[in-house]
């Protein structure tokens, strides 16, 4: 576990570093094109929504991968580009990677896209042109095996994850939180985002035919896959520890599985 101190600069919102999502979006995209990605905009009227694909020669894994959901969440697009620069991939797995699903909301660093909406609510009912381009694009790609979802957390005093896994296949949150904790605290709070928690792990009892917002991982959960983790990187901590403790989680799984 390491040493490093809130900064106590968020205040009622995220206060600290912000990117210009133009340069990081052109550095994703030259770092794919450079180790064989395919590259393709999603469809739909928004500017700025990629998906990036590499099959395999023999897959045994389908190994799903997305980010910047909110805007004022910087780290995990960053963490996608130091992924694709690193381009240590398991030579077995199939990926898909969304580097940013909300290109508008970056530029206000804002949560919401530039028409006020949490995608991160929305893929439920699809309102926004961006979660339906994104529906529509994962509707055209086989199950994944595992889905990551990178986020962050501007109240949070350390990295936890939301685990959703209905079936109870072998977990990886102990191991995303054990590659996070190397380093970037974790919270070891009782109770996250009010809910109960275990050593930065969230294991929330979802029925989706409950809940009338979705959050993307619940959208995956019915449609796509039977293992989803949303990673919480607490963001009151300087953006490259974020940055490399998104990372270090992402490579965890990797390499597990
Ligand atoms: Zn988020």
């Amino acid at each position: 576990m390491t040493t490093i101190t809130r900064r106590k600069l968020n205040d009622g919102s995220y206060r600290g570093e912000t990117i210009d999502l133009r340069e990081v979006l052109n550095d994703i995209l030259g770092a794919a094109r450079e180790n064989a990605w395919t590259i393709e905009t999603m469809e739909g009227s928004v500017p700025g929504l990629y998906s990036l694909t590499r099959p395999c020669f023999q897959p045994r894994h389908a190994f799903y991968l997305s980010t910047g959901l909110h805007g004022d969440e910087p780290a995990g697009p960053l963490a996608v580009l130091e992924l694709l620069r690193l381009n240590r991939w398991p030579p077995d797995a199939d990926l898909w990677l969304c580097p940013c699903l909300n290109p508008s909301g970056f530029p206000l660093n804002r949560r919401e896209n530039a028409s006020g909406m949490d995608l991160n609510r929305d893929y439920r009912h699809l309102k926004s042109p961006e979660t339906r381009a994104h529906a529509g694009w994962l509707q055209r790609q086989p199950p994944f095996d595992i889905s990551l979802c990178l986020h962050e957390d501007w109240e949070s005093n350390g990295f936890y994850v939301y685990e959703l896994n209905p079936d109870n296949r072998p977990s990886f949150a102990e191991k995303i939180i054990q590659a996070a904790a190397g380093v970037c605290p974790v919270d070891m709070s009782p109770v996250i985002e009010d809910r109960p928690a275990q050593n930065g792990v969230i294991r929330p009892h979802v029925n989706p035919s409950d809940r009338p917002q979705w959050p993307e991982a619940v959208y995956l959960i019915t449609h796509k896959t039977r293992q989803s983790y949303t990673l919480e990187a607490p963001s009151d901590f300087p953006l490259p520890v974020r940055v490399a403790a998104l990372a270090a989680a992402v490579q965890a799984v990797l390499s597990a599985l």
